[in-house]
């Protein structure tokens, strides 16, 4: 049986492209920088962003801690969405490795923070008071119905903090197809930014690693910091060639799995007893409707039964994630075996 695996863009395997790149890189040792197919996706990755220098890391994860680090000293604190990725999905890192404090605003529905509420949470030049050091917003905003932030909003909030003798940092590991489906390149929604990550192991398809962007000062103490946290990498390269693979190829056809996220979204809006947003780009969350008597399990297991898995249970929904192994057949298959399942 052909598994649709819906419940992330993590899944994703390389293409054919990819493993013909990784098998022939031309590789070097990492950490004395002497890997050439890792210095070039690099100096890729920081072109894109309009930023100076990029440094290639295992996860969007250490990508976001290394910026923290980077930014901030302990004690420090960093205001950020009570639904982002920093503060409900990495295990508390910031506070358990960096001793930085995080302090969660209330995310909007559209994945933004409210300028009132970053003003009303700005620490004052106080002894007993934190220093706030760094913003960090999420685009596009996977808790938030996969919201992509516009140029206008990153600015606001980019002008606010360096009024303030803050740092921005954009935990971008979707910021390509906020980038698509706002029709603007990725450099213009970084252009505010401090620091940016982005994923190459989501909808790009590669098989492992993320960029942190910035200036070279930055970069060059978060490389440090990178083998502090013994992320130090050796013949990376072979990694590399699958990422930059991941840049040239990938990321124009992220069109695709949001045309495809909005039918998937669209013919399960026809069933009563689900409730179906609207999706902004590859991330379709629904959930069943209220006072319907769907069990969510039983829905699962039946979708399960015919080959289809989704994520359940983060912060109460569903979540079906379109991606480059999801066709028009998968998203076909998916809508009828729903319509079997709810009908039972
Ligand atoms: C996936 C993701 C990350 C980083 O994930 P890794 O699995 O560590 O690469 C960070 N932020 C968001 C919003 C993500 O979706």
């Amino acid at each position: 049986m052909p598994i649709i695996d819906l419940r992330s863009d993590t899944v994703t395997q390389p293409t054919q492209r990819m493993r013909d790149a990784m098998y022939t890189a031309e590789v070097g040792d990492d950490v004395y920088g002497e890997d050439p197919t890792v210095n070039k996706l690099q100096a890729m990755a920081a072109e894109r962003m309009g930023m100076q220098a990029a440094l290639f890391v295992p996860s969007g994860h250490m990508g976001n801690l290394l910026a923290f680090l980077s930014h901030c000293q302990r004690g420090d604190e960093v205001l950020l969405g009570d639904l982002t990725h920093p503060f409900t999905s990495e295990t508390g890192s910031l506070a358990a490795v960096g001793g930085i404090q995080p302090h969660t605003l209330p995310n909007q529905p559209d994945g933004t923070l409210r300028l009132e509420d970053l003003q009303a949470a700005l620490r004052e030049d106080d002894v007993h008071q934190p220093v706030t050091r760094v913003v960090s917003l999420e685009n596009t905003h996977n808790r938030c119905n996969g919201a992509p932030l516009t140029v206008e909003y990153t600015r606001s909030v980019g002008e606010w903090a360096h009024a303030h003798q803050l740092k921005l940092h954009i935990d971008g590991a979707r910021i390509f197809n906020a980038a698509v489906a706002l029709g603007v390149p990725a450099a213009a929604l970084a252009a505010s930014a401090d620091s940016i990550t982005f994923c190459l192991s989501k909808g790009l398809c590669a098989p492992v690693g993320s960029l942190l962007c910035g200036t070279e000062d930055f970069i060059y103490r978060a490389r440090r910091g990178r083998k502090q946290l013994g992320g130090g990498m050796r013949q990376a390269g072979i990694l590399a060639a699958a990422g930059i693979v991941a840049l040239e190829d990938m990321i124009d056809r992220l069109a695709e799995d949001h045309a495809r996220a909005a039918r998937l979204a669209a013919g399960l809006a026809e069933l009563k007893e689900l409730s179906v947003p609207t999706p902004h780009t590859n991330i379709v969350r629904f959930a069943i409707a209220p006072g319907a008597s769907t069990q969510p399990e039983a829905l699962l297991q039946a979708l399960a039964s015919e080959g289809i898995r989704l994520s359940y249970g983060h912060y109460g929904g569903f979540r079906a994630v379109t991606h480059y192994w999801i066709d028009d057949a998968a998203v076909d298959t998916t809508l009828a075996a729903f319509k079997r399942a709810m009908s039972a």
